[in-house]
């Protein structure tokens, strides 16, 4: 069970929706910080610890610079990714380069900022080489395959587009070896929205006797294992959060068993976490503009589903609440929705909720990461802004609210219809 809470009292609220007209993302640094400890205490025990926040999961740089502030590195997909990361401080192999069909760029923008490169696949050592030269460190994906099929907790691999095989493996870092790397990591993301203890220790026993067969066959030592990512969080108050600690001791145990023997007791252990990092610490909020009764009851928000496109892509729960109405009952059934012309572009369907007024401020839980963030403008819907909700008390912009006329940027070339017309004051 956890308590689904809000950082701001009703009354502070309305000042800040004054000051910034809803719709937007707001993030609790506070909660931010906490998150990243509670995951560094658990692995407190390690050599060793690097987190690489998934910058793909909050690619802010304001929420990338807090966490960098906690001793905190990157992970990143995409070029706009790693300048972010740079832009907020965090330098050299503090970033790591994980993406897949990785474009020519983008491994040079990594080689430039000396980020550790992890490759997904065998075929892109040559690519890497001709095109960016080799890294300092060099690290691979893992993608178990078959071994594991059939296995609920990491999902089916063989259907993952992601890392090299059992095979490919120990061939990719013989390569490298010839080449003349010297430094090495291993890697895979294999599990996802994980809230089991055993998910984590799978993947990492997995992991360490890969490492110690690497190491048994070619020699070579690693200087971290990265787990990857799939932190899960409780996006239903009946839904308990990761046992951290549990899975902290876990994985310390199977390193004792099996890495220190193997010879590997200096790896660090690394991990890519996004969404337990940012995702219960931030919230979408909104105002009510409309009630509509036809078949069903419909609440109609100023945000749709280009705020938040989890519950439309996934079907994901996220919790709601009514900033003033949290201690009502619950005893009305709303479809609350947005206003994209697509059927399910609704935030909650037959949702238990307070009776709700024209003007309320809803709230919408677990939206700090994988939200912004997978914003789109489809129907002309423009991307909201994000604030920063700061241990003192404040409220910062983080990101303004796109504009008409940003929307129209890329419309206004010469001879456009577009040119000389700007609408924004
Ligand atoms: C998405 C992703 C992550 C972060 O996953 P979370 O579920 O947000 O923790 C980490 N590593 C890789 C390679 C990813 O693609």
């Amino acid at each position: 069970m956890v308590t689904k809470t809000f950082p701001l009292s009703p009354e502070r609220l309305q000042e800040v929706v004054k000051q910034f007209p809803t719709p937007f993302h707001i993030y609790d640094e506070h909660q931010i910080r906490e998150n990243i400890r509670n995951l560094q205490k658990a692995f407190a025990w390690a050599p060793e610890f690097r987190e690489h926040f998934a910058v793909k999961a909050t690619p802010n740089p304001r929420i990338v610079e807090i966490l960098r502030e906690e001793g905190a590195g990157t992970d990143c997909s995409s070029l706009p990714e790693l300048l972010i990361s740079d832009a907020a401080g965090v330098k050299g192999e503090k970033i790591m380069l994980t993406s897949n069909d990785t474009p020519a760029d983008e491994f040079q923008a990594a080689i430039r900022l000396g980020a550790i490169i992890n490759l997904d696949d065998i075929s892109h050592i040559e690519y890497l080489e001709k095109n960016a030269g080799l890294p300092k460190v060099l690290s691979f994906r893992y993608n178990p395959g078959n071994l594991v099929e059939g296995n609920d907790i990491i999902g089916k691999p063989t259907e993952a587009k992601y890392g090299l095989t059992r095979d490919q493996i120990f061939e990719a870092y013989k390569i490298a070896i010839d080449k003349g790397v010297k430094r090495f990591g291993l890697h895979t993301m294999v599990i996802s929205s994980e809230l089991r203890t055993e998910g984590f220790i799978y993947t990492a026993r997995l992991m360490f006797e890969l490492a110690a067969e690497i190491k048994k066959r070619l020699g070579i030592t690693f200087e971290f294992v990265n787990l990857g990512g799939g932190i899960g969080i409780p996006y239903r108050p009946e839904q308990d959060p990761v046992d951290l600690e549990a899975v902290g001791a876990g994985i310390h145990k199977l390193y004792d068993e099996i890495m220190v023997p193997a010879g590997l007791g200096n790896t660090a252990i690394a991990m890519e976490s996004g969404r337990a990092m940012t995702g219960p610490a931030g919230w979408l909020v909104s105002t009510v503009l409309h009630e509509k009764k036809t078949y069903k009851d419909y609440i109609g928000l100023d945000s749709c589903m280009a705020n938040l496109m989890r519950p439309a892509m996934y079907g994901a729960y996220h919790h709601i609440t009514i900033s003033g109405k949290e201690n009502e009952p619950c005893d009305h059934v709303y479809d609350v929705t947005g206003s994209l012309c697509e059927n399910n572009d609704k935030f909650a369907i037959d949702r238990k909720l307070p009776k709700i007024d024209i003007g309320d401020l809803l709230i919408i839980h677990d939206t700090g990461a994988h939200g912004h963030a997978m914003g789109f403008n489809y129907n002309g819907k423009l991307w909201s802004a994000e604030i920063l909700l700061r241990e003192d008390g404040s409220v910062e912009l983080i990101r303004r609210a796109e504009t008409i006329d940003d929307y129209f940027a890329t419309l206004r070339y010469p001879g456009s219809p577009l040119e000389h017309t700007f609408y924004n004051k």
